[in-house]
């Protein structure tokens, strides 16, 4: 099955194949064709260009696209889209005047969401899961990544992992799974922090790693959870069995968590809210890429990672939802790309390169999807009749999407 998309406004984010993530002043270009067809074939982008050089083809369905933009699909590299249940009361508790540690102390957070988790079928959980990546899906997201870390025992973190290789499986989005079990100590092994890491290490990666079911390795970096030696081993034990490591650090505090996970060749760090001049050298020094979260600050009403820093240091920039039930319940990429703008003061070119284009490489998946490339899959958003593509991030409240495509077909 062909399509051929014609006379659209603009087609953004047109790349040659095998480019590099981009860095600094690199992300000040989106580059576009107005006026532009669209050609795809089966799942795959065919070809691209003005539409004076438009194909004269039967084989295609023709779609007329006028004053329309198409952009790639979002690329959200960091989300928690397995949990079960909710937890609104918390929201209120917070509202209240309680703080995110606070809620953890009574026994709220990770630790409640375990328990919920720990106590929902695979089936329903399943269910409760899909609802949310066909919610992402229509909100233009075609390549996801999600974590397991509300299981923290080996029963329930392989129920989550099996839960993202089921969605795997029967949907055509590229999804890739992230091993989070040191997302929190769980109660049973309270004050035997390291005695977890052990069973983290020698019963549950190793059968995570039997069964192929995650991609990467992630650990909760950060004071009162997991610290730096408990980093290290982690991050070290996934490397065995070739996962790479993808470490939240920085929410809350900077204690060398950044250095660290640059040295061990981590692949990503995410959070970064806390940034000190010694984490942005340490970046500097390698080439793990930094990933904000600012759905979380505005959640949370923590800082925002200071992107604008980060790319001004010649640095590559990837924005991501966090999307989970604790500290940013949406995955409204659209909505992310907007906070960067606002809040972090990134230009809006700068933004859906970082939530496209360089998010495709925070996942492996550059190959794939992130930019309107011959040969990468057919994901992309059709907006609706907007006056600019400024107006995604302008009009941050408003749905500007008429339609998306996954592997070459509209979702429904
Ligand atoms: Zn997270």
């Amino acid at each position: 099955m062909e399509h051929l998309f014609i006379n659209i406004e603009s087609l953004l984010q047109v790349r040659e194949p095998g480019g590099k993530i981009l860095k600094g002043e690199s992300m000040l270009n989106l580059p576009k064709i107005d006026n532009a067809f669209l050609h795809i074939k089966k799942d795959k982008i065919l070809d691209y260009g003005s539409m004076s050089s438009a194909p004269e083809t039967s084989a295609a369905k023709v779609i007329d696209c006028s004053g329309k933009f198409i952009l790639p699909t979002w690329v959200d590299s960091h989300t928690h889209l397995v949990y079960s249940g909710h937890r609104e009361d918390e929201f209120a508790d917070r509202i209240e005047g309680l703080s995110y540690e606070d809620i953890a102390q009574k026994g709220g957070g990770i630790l409640n969401s375990a328990k919920k988790l720990q106590a929902t079928s695979f089936e329903k959980l399943y269910v409760e899961t899909e609802v949310r990546l066909k919610e992402i899906m229509q909100l233009g997201t075609g390549a996801v990544e999600i974590k397991s870390g509300y299981g923290l025992t080996a029963d329930a973190e392989l129920k989550m992992l099996k839960v993202i290789k089921a969605l795997k499986d029967n949907y055509t989005l590229p999804i890739k799974a992230t091993f989070l079990a040191a997302h929190a100590v769980p109660k049973e092994y309270k004050d035997q922090k390291d005695a977890y890491v052990d069973m983290v290490i020698d019963t549950i990666l190793p059968r995570v790693a039997e069964e192929g079911l995650a991609d990467y390795i992630d650990v909760f970096c950060e004071k009162g959870y997991f610290d730096l030696k408990d980093t290290e081993r982690l991050i070290k034990a996934g490397k065995k069995y070739n996962l790479k490591a993808k470490i939240h650090v920085n929410q809350f505090n900077s204690f060398g968590g950044v250095k660290l996970a640059t040295e061990l060749g981590a692949h990503t760090v995410d959070h970064l809210e806390e940034l000190t001049e010694d984490d942005i050298m340490a970046l500097k020094e390698g080439d793990t890429i930094p990933v904000a979260l600012p759905g979380c600050s505005f959640f949370l009403e923590i800082p925002y990672t200071p992107g604008r820093q980060i790319i001004d240091n010649n640095l590559p920039l990837v924005l991501a939802t966090d999307f989970n039930p604790g500290s940013s319940p949406s995955g409204n990429m659209n909505f992310i790309v907007a906070l960067a703008c606002i809040k972090m003061k990134l230009t809006p070119e700068e933004a859906i390169n970082a939530a496209t284009f360089n998010a495709s490489f925070a996942l492996g998946l550059q190959d794939k999807v992130g930019s309107i490339t011959r040969g990468k899959l057919a994901n992309f958003i059709i907006t609706k009749k907007i006056p600019s593509y400024r107006t995604l991030p302008y009009a941050f409240g408003s749905n500007c999407i008429e339609s998306v495509w996954i592997s070459g077909q509209p979702i429904s």
